[in-house]
Parts: C-alpha cells; sequence; structure tokens
C-alpha cells in the first residue's frame, strides 16, 4: 500500500517524503506546484502534479495507487498574505479539505495526519501552551487551520476516518546533508529571512515591532527541527496503524527564542554580522507562543534529537551555502 504526501513538494512535505522513502515506505505525492519545487521531491517517490481541490483528479490518484495513509501539507503558509486575501486561505485550505475528505470515504481510507499550526490558539491565555487552551485565532490562516481540526473531528467518525492533528510551532532549519531545505517565496518566517541578510540576498533585517508584551519587546516563538517534526508523523502513523484514537498533539521544544535572540544566534553561527532594523509590526502577530509539548512526548514517544536552536540555525544555513538560489525553478 502507499503513503500519500499531499504539499510533498513543499519545506516540510519534502522532509516527510525523504524520510518515508529512508523507511521503505511506498511514497506517492501531489502537489500543485503553486509554492512548492518539483526538484524538493525524493526520486523514489511517485508524483502528481494536480490540485487538491479537484475531485476528480484526486479520484483517479487513490483508484491508480493503493493509499493506506494521507499527510496533508498542502496549504497557503503566509499569516500577512492571509490578511490580505482570506477567502484565497478559506478556498485553498478548507476547500482543499472538503475534497480530500470525500475522496478518502469514497475509497475508505481511514488515516489522515494533518499539518495544523500554533495559530489556532491566537494570542494564548497561558504560556506554555497546552492542547486544551483556549482557541482564538487572530487571522484567517489560523481560522483556517481550527475549522479544518473541526472538520475532521465531524466528519472522522461520520466516514471512518482517524486522525491526528500536529499543531506546529515554528518549524526550521533543513536535512543534515543540506539537499533539501526551505525554499519559499516570498520568505515569511524568520530564520530564513535573517540568514538571507547573512549572505547578502538583503541588505538587512526587520525587527517587526518592539513593543511587545515580552521582556525584550520582540516576538517569542518555539523553535522545532523540520527533522524531528516529520519525525513525529511517522509516529503519528504508527500509532494509527496501532488502533490509535483522533487526537490533537502541540510539536515545539517547550522554549522560546525572542526574534532579537534568533538574529544574535544567528551571528553566531555564521559569523556575520547582519544588520537588524526596527520596523513597524506585521499584524497578526501574538505576542508569545511557546509549547507545552509533553503529550506528543509521552503518548507517542516523541523524542527531538535538536534541541539547541544554534544546531537548528547552522542546519537551515548549510542549505543555504548549498543552494545559494533555493531550487532554482
Ligand atoms: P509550503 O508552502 O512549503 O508547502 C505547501 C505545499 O503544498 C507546496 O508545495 C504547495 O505547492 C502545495 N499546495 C498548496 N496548495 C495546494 C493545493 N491546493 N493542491 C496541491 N498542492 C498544494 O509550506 P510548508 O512550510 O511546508 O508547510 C506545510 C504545512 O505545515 C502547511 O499546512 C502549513 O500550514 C503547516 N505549518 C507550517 C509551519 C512552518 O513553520 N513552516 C508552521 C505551522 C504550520
Amino acid at each position: 500500500m502507499s503513503l500519500l504526501v499531499l504539499g510533498g513538494a513543499g519545506y516540510i512535505g519534502s522532509h516527510m517524503v525523504d524520510l518515508l522513502v529512508q523507511k521503505n515506505e511506498r511514497v506517492v505525492v501531489v502537489d500543485n506546484l503553486s509554492r512548492g519545487h518539483r526538484a524538493a521531491v525524493n526520486e523514489n517517490a511517485v508524483f502528481y502534479q494536480g490540485d487538491v481541490r479537484d475531485e476528480e483528479f484526486m479520484n483517479r490518484v487513490f483508484s491508480e495507487e493503493d493509499v493506506e495513509a494521507v499527510f496533508h501539507f498542502c496549504a497557503y503558509i503566509q499569516i500577512p498574505e492571509s490578511l490580505k486575501k482570506p477567502n484565497d486561505y478559506f478556498d485553498n485550505n478548507v476547500g482543499g479539505l472538503i475534497t480530500l475528505i470525500k475522496v478518502m470515504a469514497k475509497h475508505h481510507t481511514n488515516k489522515l495526519i494533518f499539518s495544523s499550526s500554533a495559530a489556532v490558539y491566537g494570542n494564548p491565555e497561558e504560556v506554555p501552551i497546552k492542547e486544551d487552551s483556549a482557541k482564538n485565532p487572530i487571522n484567517p490562516y489560523g481560522l483556517t487551520k481550527l475549522m479544518m481540526e473541526q472538520m475532521m473531528a465531524w466528519n472522522g467518525p461520520a466516514y471512518d476516518i482517524n486522525w491526528i492533528a500536529f499543531r506546529y510551532f515554528n518549524v526550521a532549519g533543513a536535512k543534515a546533508d543540506g539537499s533539501i531545505g526551505e525554499d519559499h517565496r516570498p520568505e515569511s518566517h524568520l530564520i530564513p529571512l535573517v540568514l538571507q541578510a547573512a549572505t547578502g540576498e538583503r541588505d538587512h533585517v526587520d525587527i517587526c515591532g518592539e513593543d511587545y508584551n515580552t521582556p525584550d519587546g520582540t516576538n517569542i516563538r518555539d523553535y522545532v527541527h523540520v527533522v524531528d517534526l516529520v519525525e513525529a508523523h511517522y509516529l503519528g502513523l504508527e500509532y494509527l496503524r496501532n488502533g490509535g484514537k483522533s487526537d490533537a498533539f502541540n510539536l515545539g521544544s517547550k522554549k522560546g527564542y525572542s526574534v532579537k535572540e534568533i538574529v544574535e544566534a544567528t551571528r553566531e553561527v555564521t559569523g556575520k554580522p547582519i544588520p537588524a532594523v526596527s520596523a513597524p509590526r506585521r499584524g497578526g502577530d501574538p505576542d508569545s507562543l511557546v509549547a507545552d509539548s509533553s503529550k506528543v512526548r509521552s503518548v507517542l514517544h516523541w523524542a527531538p534529537q535538536y534541541d539547541d536552536i544554534n544546531e537548528i540555525i547552522a542546519s537551515a544555513w548549510n542549505w543555504v551555502q548549498k543552494h545559494p538560489e533555493g531550487y532554482k525553478d
């Protein structure tokens, strides 16, 4: 049977595909390449170019492949863009899941592992954030992720689909050999933006808001290495294979770093000066997001290898140095 990775040409999806190939699984990728890169997909995976919202196309994929489980990474992901074009986010993210559930139900595929986000919590009432903390998204992106979790919760029992939602905090880093990594255009994530200022691709990094309710005034985020993150997804698959019940898990490191601390750590790792300039808030950014990740550690026995922010930045820097122009497509 096959494992279907939706959005497998994207940053996280390509690392998932790579891990599944290493585990000797049969891997099928669907991606419309709107934001991803064909070159990021491991050559041992079967690749279909198409849109998850296209029901006819998706039925064809499920008819040709015997799909045991689906990993869902295919979403639009940028908070600032979601504030400017909310309906694109409802259409692609929520719309994509509506089609997927119809197709999974029709073909009796009963395992779904879903990329959710800490953005479902909005401005948290308590930090570290637990899975049952209040969910009040403050941007359309976060709302789509919450809606999608709720859709899985209602549709799961009705169509016999067992699911896991992983609420990622900030994902960073790259495969150790630097063969795949993060190449978003435009980039909105902090570590790759700071690295662009290290290579000279941009002349400085913007510190967007210095008046947040945090010790140094800049946003605090919790960073998880992409290799550890996809390993958790594999543990999630094994959990569902063993009859585990549908559930949501935070995926974070339990430790927060401010924007200024990340810039300083990146200066240390790269040895570059990295000029930083004060800039206005972007909008839609909560003060502080740090995970309580004890549930995923105890239930799925997740044990991340990379808990040092310098190691995470160093792996992203290795990718950038080996691919100064990204995937070049
Ligand atoms: P990405 O943009 O690199 O990858 C998404 C992939 O999905 C792209 O290759 C894109 O072409 C594809 N895609 C988008 N819409 C599609 C559609 N309708 N049909 C087919 N393919 C489609 O994003 P990423 O950083 O790899 O994030 C993956 C998932 O993780 C997303 O769901 C995102 O919301 C979630 N997430 C990411 C982060 C992070 O820090 N990167 C944090 C929290 C949650």
